[in-house]
Order: C-alpha cells, then sequence, then structure tokens
C-alpha cells in the first residue's frame, strides 16, 4: 500500500460566502499538509490534491460532513509522494470556462450519465460520434480510439467549433468526454440546449474509466493527461497503443514535458534526447530564451547554449 493519495474530485452545490469558505478551506489544507489547487465558485467546487493518505481521508472526510458535499464523489489515486508543489484555493466565477451567452446549470440540463460499462458499449454503436471535450495537448497522449478532437486550444472555444462543424453531429447519438467528468456535465448540457437530443456523457471521466473492473480502461489509446507533477496516467490496462508522437521527430513517444521557456510553458511530447538536444525548448526561440529552465539547471553558459542549440536545428 502507497503512502500517498492524490485525488481528484468535483461537486455542482450552491455556495455563498466564499471568501469565508476560502479561508476556512485552505487552513484546514495547510493544517493537514495536503498540496494541491482548488476552485471554488458560486456554483460549487473542483479540485486535486495530494497528502498522506491520513491527511487525505481526513480532508474527504471533512468535505463529506458538510451536508453541501455529502454526494461528492473523490477519484482515488495511490501514489509514492506529493504530485504537487503548493497548495492554492481560489475563488473563479465558473469552475469551468465554457464562455456561454446563457450559462447552463448541470442540475436542471445535462447529458445522461453513462457508466464506464454503458459508455464502452454504446461508443461501438453505429450512428455514434465520440467527441473529447478536452484541449488539444491533453488529447495528444492519449484518448479513446476514434475520438474527434475539435482542434481548440481552450474550453471556452468548444462551442464555437461545435457550432462550425455543426454538419458531421447532425443525426448522430453524441457521447462525450473529459478527464474527471467536470466539463462534461456543461458540455453536454450546453449540446442538449442547442438542440441535440442524443447526448451522453462518461460519468466520472476517464480516471473512472480507468478504473472499473469490467472495461479495464479497453479502446483508451495512450495515457491520460493529468493536471499535476505525474503529467500522465496509465488508462487501458488490457493494451497499451501509444499515439504520442515527439515533438521534435514524430517518433511514438508518451512523455509529456513543460517548454523549459516558462513565458511559452506549453505542453510538448519529447523523448529524453531530444528534451536534452532542444534544451527543453519546444521552438528555437524556446531553446534560446533568456530565462530557460533547462539551460539554468544544467548550469550551461551562454556560449554553449548557442552551440548545442545551432548542432541542433543544423540537423
Ligand atoms: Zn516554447
Amino acid at each position: 500500500m502507497k503512502k500517498y493519495l492524490v485525488i481528484l474530485y468535483y461537486h455542482y452545490t450552491k455556495l455563498d460566502d466564499l471568501d469565508t469558505f476560502r479561508e476556512e478551506h485552505l487552513e484546514f489544507c495547510k493544517q493537514h499538509n495536503l498540496l494541491g489547487r482548488i476552485y471554488i465558485a458560486h456554483e460549487g467546487i473542483n479540485g486535486t490534491l495530494s497528502g498522506l493518505r491520513e491527511d487525505v481521508e481526513k480532508y474527504m472526510e471533512h468535505l463529506r460532513s458538510d451536508s453541501r458535499f455529502k454526494d461528492i464523489v473523490f477519484k482515488i489515486d495511490e501514489e509514492d509522494g506529493h504530485a504537487f508543489e503548493k497548495m492554492h484555493v481560489k475563488i473563479k466565477k465558473e469552475l469551468v470556462n465554457l464562455s456561454l451567452d446563457r450559462d447552463i446549470d448541470p442540475k436542471k440540463l445535462t447529458g445522461e450519465y453513462l457508466e464506464p460499462v454503458e459508455f464502452y458499449k454504446r461508443m461501438q454503436e453505429e450512428d455514434t460520434i465520440v467527441i473529447d471535450a478536452r484541449n488539444d495537448y491533453e488529447h495528444m497522449v492519449g484518448h479513446f480510439r476514434g475520438a474527434i478532437k475539435p482542434n481548440i486550444k481552450n474550453f471556452r472555444e468548444l462551442p464555437k467549433w461545435i457550432k462550425k462543424n455543426a454538419k458531421l453531429l447532425k443525426g448522430k447519438k453524441i457521447l462525450t468526454y473529459c478527464t474527471g467528468g467536470i466539463r462534461c456535465e456543461k458540455f453536454s448540457g450546453w449540446l442538449k440546449a442547442e438542440g441535440y437530443e442524443n447526448v451522453g456523457q462518461l460519468k466520472g471521466g476517464i480516471v473512472t474509466y480507468g478504473k472499473d473492473p469490467v472495461v479495464k480502461g479497453r479502446l483508451w489509446d495512450g495515457k491520460c493527461y493529468v493536471f499535476d507533477k505525474r503529467l500522465t496516467v496509465p488508462i487501458n490496462r488490457v493494451e497499451h497503443v501509444v499515439v504520442g508522437r515527439d515533438h521534435f521527430d514524430n517518433s511514438p513517444c508518451e512523455r509529456v514535458i513543460n517548454c523549459a521557456n516558462p513565458e511559452c510553458n506549453k505542453q510538448i511530447i519529447a523523448s529524453e534526447a531530444n528534451e536534452h538536444k532542444y534544451l527543453g525548448g519546444c521552438t528555437k526561440e524556446c531553446s534560446l530564451h533568456p530565462r530557460n529552465r533547462y539551460v539554468e539547471e544544467h548550469g550551461l553558459t551562454h556560449d554553449e547554449v548557442l552551440k548545442r542549440v545551432n548542432l541542433a536545428y543544423s540537423n
């Protein structure tokens, strides 16, 4: 049994005094040595954090003892250490930003909740379209086989993309999925508001799907991007198909790194060899950036940087 737990959770519920809630919540987290990030809004909570097993268990009990959160679902992973560096509790306008003209209350309007087994079955039915509600850098390292990836950088661009590509969806049964389920609550609700009738969402998201004892993550290719130090977690426990491609040489790879230019920070897939070769930068500009983290960590001189970057881009 591993000593640490990493949890992912969200819950739509009405919260009033956000400032007080935030202060008390942060205090509790600090007292229990928890690390992670929690978003709170008038519509509820969305968080992910890590800590020693007993501390995380106390946190979950603490939250459940509050009647507003009694039905909250936690997705739990066992790990060997913390998955975060800091503890943040932030107040937000919405838990997930879809930038909708009219907001969707998932408690009133949302797609049909599908358990992993049902989702697995429906994915294989005819006239079905599976839409990945995540961003492209999340999709590139892993996704459901045959799923459609809207070409977006940000969740809030999704409605616009759907409107533009309405032809694809017309007359189809629609299935949506995301990491933990929260984005689909609103996205699937929005699809219904747009007039799509047959809309289902993966309950508990990809991470729950990967833990299901019956489907065992089948039809998932690659790994699942997560928003903590681990960067990816495995999902399919039956077969492993690599879909990620190295940013630099396009070879099969599923190692996600952040661009070493702190002003870029773009998530890319890169082998260890290529990370070294390109000094962790996603472009020549990023490799040569004066605050490049890789350069700082390796104590490279300016001449060494120039020499290595020129060599990397010369062949
Ligand atoms: Zn970059």
